[in-house]
């Protein structure tokens, strides 16, 4: 049986609190992948993930989706779950459209860190490639995350070919001006990123070799779990810089992450195509069996799928939990 003895090393939860999202990313989900499950009750999840806590030490939980904002009452969910993991990190992946409105609750209810995806400064491209999204709303959201006093922002942006002469260099002036850490991710070829990936790639190193141009040599800093980072100087002020590069350079050694979708199933990894589903029966006697069983067999898969999973799913990193 798993129990906590057995296991030598605390995971990283990614939490799917909803897969439903109010953007529609080019790369991420076509229309056709539209996705419903609006994400299992609050009881239920904190049910999942207290029995979770009982059989392993969750390090970090990240609350993730879909789009995280759209869930309704999610300051409340995220006090419960400061109450149940009172030492992890806690950390949301939002769109930060609906950031400005709950940024300061969110902190008061025990929110530790935030990242905001934002693949370009210039709002039309942003409309275009978000199905509709307006830009300011997103900036409205990253002003208000820097007042609530979160312990770090970050912002992600997915490394496009037909975006990157003005999403390279205008990122990180922006990140520089609004002192928060800019990740460039690799694109992979998963949902609707397979679809336009033979042409919207572009390596990390390119891009790195790109920022060299712009800004010249940058100062290696230590490496984050997943990213190479570095420290530009742009203007006199410093902007840090990383590259998540999970197809160039597959981070799976030392992976711990462990992902739970909205509907209560447990992926090893965001290359799995197997699940164990933890949502608890209504009546509950076998909940924590379940969670137990479930665990134990995710976490054994996952040391199977880093040493031989060569494919990406169809499945889009909504639907998984990104
Ligand atoms: N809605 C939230 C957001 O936009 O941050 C959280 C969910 S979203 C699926 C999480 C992250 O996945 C975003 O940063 C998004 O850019 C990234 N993503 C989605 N599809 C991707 C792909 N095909 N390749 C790389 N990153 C992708």
């Amino acid at each position: 049986m798993l129990g906590k003895e057995s296991v030598t090393s605390p995971v990283y939860l990614r939490l799917s609190v909803t897969d439903r999202c109010n953007l529609l990313c080019r790369y991420c989900r076509t229309d056709a992948q539209n996705l419903t499950a609006p994400g299992l009750p609050d009881e239920a999840m904190l049910r999942i993930v207290s029995a979770m806590a009982r059989l392993v030490s969750i390090r970090k939980l990240r609350l993730t989706g879909g789009e995280p904002l759209v869930r309704v009452g999610l300051p409340a969910l995220v006090r419960k779950l400061r109450g149940l993991l009172p030492k992890a990190e806690l950390a949301m992946t939002t769109n930060g459209t609906l950031l400005h409105a709950a940024a300061a609750t969110l902190r008061d209810h025990g929110l530790d860190t935030v990242n905001i995806s934002l693949d370009t400064t210039h709002p039309a491209r942003f409309a275009h490639l978000t199905g509709g999204g307006q830009l300011d709303a997103v900036l409205a959201g990253v002003q208000a995350a820097r007042r609530a006093g979160f312990e770090r922002i970050k912002l992600n942006a997915v490394l496009l070919r037909s975006l990157r002469d003005e999403q390279l260099s205008d990122l990180v002036r922006f990140a520089a001006w609004c002192g928060c850490e800019l990740r460039f991710l690799e694109l992979m070829p998963i949902g609707a990123g397979a679809l336009i990936y033979a042409r919207e790639r572009v390596p990390a190193d390119e891009a790195l070799a790109e920022l060299r141009r712009a800004f010249g040599h940058p100062a290696e800093l230590p490496r984050s779990s997943n990213s190479r980072r570095y420290r530009f100087d742009v203007d006199g002020t410093a902007a840090t810089v990383g590259f998540i590069a999970p197809v160039s350079y597959p981070f799976c050694t030392g992976c711990d992450r462990l992902r739970l979708d909205a509907r209560g199933r447990l992926y090893p990894c965001l290359r799995s195509t197997e699940a164990w589903d933890l949502a608890p029966y209504p009546s509950d006697c076998h909940s924590d069996l379940k969670v137990r069983i479930g665990l134990r067999a995710a976490m054994s898969r996952k040391n199977a799928i880093q040493a031989t999973q060569r494919v990406w799913p169809a499945r889009s990193m909504a639907a998984t939990g990104g």
